[in-house]
């Protein structure tokens, strides 16, 4: 292990000086610093004036924009957020279709990088970035995750899913060594294999790292892993779970037997670490300084649709975004002290609902609560492709018996009625999305508006 103080006072501040990316990226760092402890109505005021900026320049530079903002009547230089609900949300599909309308024509398309998510039905979008919303946004992964106690230098892993993200991490012999430096490692578990999750085993039992990131889908199967195996608690000093919220059982299995210090993420491949639970674990604080999240079409519970505005890349504006996620605000303020507004949490997708041929819709959480009751389930997965036809992946281990499946399959019959042909799969995997969000549900006859 490469010593942690020695990055830490030394080669961390130096890099400041011998690399200018690294040198802008701490003077964001030291404005987000500051502005974390901002009054809310500072804050809101940061953001509005922020957003004037972009919705000038989008009216004058971005043709989608020039249009709609026009057909609208709104006025970009007086605009705040009540005005924003003037612009219809930004689905993934007007996205793929506006593709050239929605680049800024002020940007040279070789000064701008490709980033693509994927989307529900695997259909990838794809959207353009400035190397300053790169930095905006590497300043502010800097901060989250600072706020789990860790700092440069500190054992930190990283267990990955996504193919290019680690043959990325891995190909430069420069990354490779500053990742040698940072004491930063990968782990690839595009399939999580017990093979895998037996070597993360004795890996985090031998040195615990200070900062565990990984997709919640590993961490609840490597948490059942090790409670399956009776084996002793690791003590990684903090867990944080990305791609997808961390459903309480999972979170509560994640505490005994991994780290107590779980902070969920919010965030997309589009945009980044949108929120990030802080050291008071109260809910995840968005990152108000580049994005304004919105609920749209909010039930009783709080719980709407996710609208994000990204105020930080003016090259491909993205306005009132529907990320296909659910979430619901955290009213209360938090204890850390900051004002950064809160998302209490995520629900799982838009499309994520099973439709019965009576019309019973039947929510995609319901099935992980489901599969937990059954100690032989390690993971699972409900595909729809037609309305009375659904296939059950199951990964399951030795000891899920022939009874334990009548028992699954007659609780599935009694929430979405026997006219609902279920078919049990027992696979080896249960196949994560390019982006690394595990899915309980995947409805493929969901009304489009994705
Ligand atoms: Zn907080």
């Amino acid at each position: 292990m490469f010593p942690p103080l020695l990055t830490k006072h030394i080669i961390h501040p130096l890099r400041r000086v011998t690399s200018r990316w690294h040198r802008d990226r701490h003077s964001i760092y030291l404005d987000l610093e500051r502005s974390q402890r901002y009054p809310l109505d500072r804050l809101i005021e940061l953001q509005v004036a922020k957003l004037r900026k972009l919705l000038t320049d989008a009216a004058a530079n971005v043709p989608y924009y020039t249009k709609l903002i026009k057909e609208t009547g709104l006025d970009p230089e007086t605009a705040d957020h009540s005005d924003l609900l003037k612009l219809p949300p930004l689905t993934k599909s007007v996205v793929r279709e506006n593709f050239g309308d929605l680049t800024n024509r002020r940007f040279k398309k070789d000064d701008l990088k490709k980033k693509s998510s994927g989307g529900s039905t695997g259909e990838p979008v794809h959207v353009l970035q400035t190397m300053e919303s790169k930095l905006f946004n590497s300043a502010l992964a800097y901060r989250n995750n600072l706020w789990t106690g860790w700092c440069p230098g500190a054992l930190h892993y990283k267990v990955w899913g996504a193919w290019k993200d680690l043959t990325k991490a891995e190909s430069s012999v420069k990354k490779r060594l500053f990742n040698h430096v940072y004491n930063f490692h990968t782990i690839n578990a595009f399939t999580v294999t017990d093979e895998i999750l037996e070597k993360m085993y004795n890996l985090f039992r031998r040195r615990p790292p200070t900062l565990l990131e990984s997709y919640s889908n590993i961490l609840g199967e490597f948490s059942g892993y090790i409670e399956a195996n009776r084996l002793d608690p690791l003590n990684v000093a903090a867990v944080v779970s990305s791609a997808g919220s961390l459903y309480d059982h999972q979170r509560k299995a994640v505490q005994r037997t991994i780290s107590p210090n779980v902070f969920n993420r919010y965030g997309c491949r589009e945009f980044g670490s949108i929120a990030h639970e802080c050291e008071a674990h109260e809910g995840m604080h968005i990152n108000m300084e580049r994005f304004i999240v919105e609920y749209h079409r909010q039930d009783e519970t709080g719980l709407g649709e996710a609208l994000v505005t990204d105020l930080e890349n003016p090259a491909f504006p993205l306005v009132r975004y529907k990320i296909g996620d659910m979430a619901r605000p955290l009213d209360t303020v938090c204890g850390c002290g900051r004002k950064l507004l809160s998302i209490e949490s995520v629900e799982g997708r838009v499309t994520d609902v099973i439709i019965t041929p009576d019309g019973t819709r039947v929510s995609g959480e319901f099935f992980p609560h489901l599969f937990k009751e059954f100690d032989g389930i390690i993971a699972g997965q409900v595909i729809q492709n037609s309305v009375d036809e659904i296939d059950l992946l199951l990964k399951t281990r030795k000891s899920f018996s022939a009874h334990d499946q009548e028992t699954l399959v007659n609780t599935m019959e009694k929430y979405l009625g026997t006219s609902v042909k279920i078919n049990v799969k027992h696979v080896d995997n249960i196949k994560i999305t390019p982006t690394g969000k595990y899915r309980p549900v995947i409805s493929n006859i969901s009304p489009p508006g994705e």
